[in-house]
């Protein structure tokens, strides 16, 4: 298989050098060429361990890769969740069900794609020979889970980028107290997005990213979302029968990552009902899909900071899909947001997505009641999904571990929530470096660290 970029100005590249990639060399997100139809190998997956079903699914995508280093590459990278089922599904009621994916290192459903990322590009410097740059920009949670995917890769230098101040103390110390010597954590002053479009200005340098090997961790990169696919495969194979289409599967999204990962999975013939967007007070897509108008806005600091998102990177793909694959109007639409910060777009068909928004007053309330009617302890990202929901069979993803949000819980049901891979941290020094949001900065300062 052969994956594309959304802008359609450079060749088709093999999956191994999209990921390698990351972004596309014209500032497009990679895509498979075609879309496999999955709908007659649901029935033998039904009985596949998730590692089994993650190994069959990539090789429709990853066919530059021989298959056994492929299942190695595969079952190396849930070695380490906590839990055997990987992605257990909890049922609060017959038909609200709650689909874990906080059981890897970093205690959020980052790890899904980035501990599997780390070994493609341990894989990728073993064959070419050729050392890779990371360059990432995080709200939380990818910087954490992109430095532990990538701790103690041979060949591989990660940078991250994230917004001093504005992510949770125990995110940042995952992220400064590693002790690695290849990871640098560079606290910018500014939002997610400053950190974002910084990064993305970086990567058009093509002199610069050649020089380094620079390569995305963030959800551009396309290895990520096939990650990500694969639990809501493994979710919908294992809803009761009977009503595995009738479940809407609600995603608290930020970067229109994980909800993208579903939607495609739908698209690959898997009849999955329909996805709920929840978003927190950052309500750029709850706003596009009820009104058809993408319109970015100031980013206001949540108590679901890894959802502080106004630009979602991988509307990109989304859209590219809408408009039927017509690359010149992907590229005049991004060119437009870009510039006025706006596009209205004239009919917008995305029928099987609803949405929703959840304000920071609302959380403490909704983690209350989650508890108080379940005896279940929720984090607030994963408290935004909680909105809206009525009678209709519902899952719910969630994407982080309550522990990684202390405060929040403590004042929300007045209960510690502890987990002891965060403990080990408090302790640690914090390492981290202050650069500048603009390109010049964050490239000078990479090129010392690397040459
Ligand atoms: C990253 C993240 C999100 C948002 O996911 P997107 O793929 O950016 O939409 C939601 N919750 C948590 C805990 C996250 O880390």
């Amino acid at each position: 298989m052969k994956f594309i970029s959304t802008r359609n100005q450079v060749p088709p590249v093999s999956f191994r050098t999209a990921v390698e990639h990351g972004l596309a060399p014209d500032g497009g997100l990679y895509i498979p060429d075609t879309l496999p139809d999955l709908k007659p190998y649901l029935k033998d997956w039904e009985t596949l361990s998730y590692v089994e079903l993650c190994q069959a699914f990539f090789a429709f995508f990853a066919t530059d890769i021989p298959k056994e280093d492929l299942d190695l590459i595969i079952e190396q990278s849930y070695l380490h969740f906590e839990d055997p089922s990987i992605a257990p599904i909890r049922k609060l009621e017959d038909q609200l069900l709650v689909l874990e994916l906080f059981h890897g290192p970093t205690l959020a459903f980052k790890d899904f794609a980035l501990q599997l990322l780390g070994n493609f590009y341990e894989y990728q410097i073993r064959e070419s020979g050729r050392k890779i740059s990371v360059l990432g920009a995080t709200s939380g949670d990818t910087g954490a889970a992109a430095i532990h995917g990538l701790l103690g890769k041979e060949g591989v230098t990660s940078f991250i980028l994230y917004p001093d101040g504005r992510i949770s103390p125990l995110q940042e110390r995952q992220m400064t107290c590693t002790g690695a010597a290849n990871v640098f954590p560079l606290a910018i002053q500014g939002s997610f997005d400053d950190a974002q479009t910084a990064m993305k200005t970086v990567f058009q340098d093509r002199t610069f990213a050649e020089k380094v090997g620079l390569s995305a961790v963030n959800s551009i990169n396309l290895a990520r979302i096939l990650a990500q696919c694969v639990y809501y495969l493994s979710a919908f194979l294992r809803l009761p029968k009977d009503q595995r289409e009738s479940f809407t599967f609600v995603v608290p999204t930020g970067n229109f990552g994980n909800v993208l990962a579903g939607w495609m999975v739908q698209q690959m013939g898997v009849p999955i009902k329909g996805f709920r967007v929840a978003t927190n007070q950052n309500d750029i897509l709850h706003r596009l899909f009820e009104t058809g108008v993408y319109a970015q806005e100031q980013v206001a600091p949540s108590l679901a900071p890894s959802m502080d998102i106004q630009v979602a990177s991988n509307f990109e793909r989304f859209l590219y899909y809408s408009v039927h694959g017509d690359s010149e109007l992907v590229r005049s639409i991004m060119h437009e947001f870009k510039t006025t910060g706006q596009y209205i777009f004239k009919e917008f068909n995305a029928d099987t997505f609803s949405s929703s928004r959840t304000l920071d007053s609302e959380i403490a309330s909704i983690i209350r009641s989650v508890y108080k009617d379940y005896g279940y302890v929720i984090d607030p990202h994963t408290a935004c999904g909680f909105t809206d929901i009525n009678s209709e069979p519902s899952l719910i993803l969630s994407t982080a571990h309550p522990a990684k949000f202390p405060d929040t819980i403590e004042q929300a049901i007045g209960i510690d929530v502890l987990h002891p891979s965060l403990e080990e941290f408090k302790s640690k020094a914090i390492v981290k470096y202050a650069v500048d949001p603009t390109p010049e900065a964050i490239k000078a300062f990479m090129l010392e660290r690397v040459s």
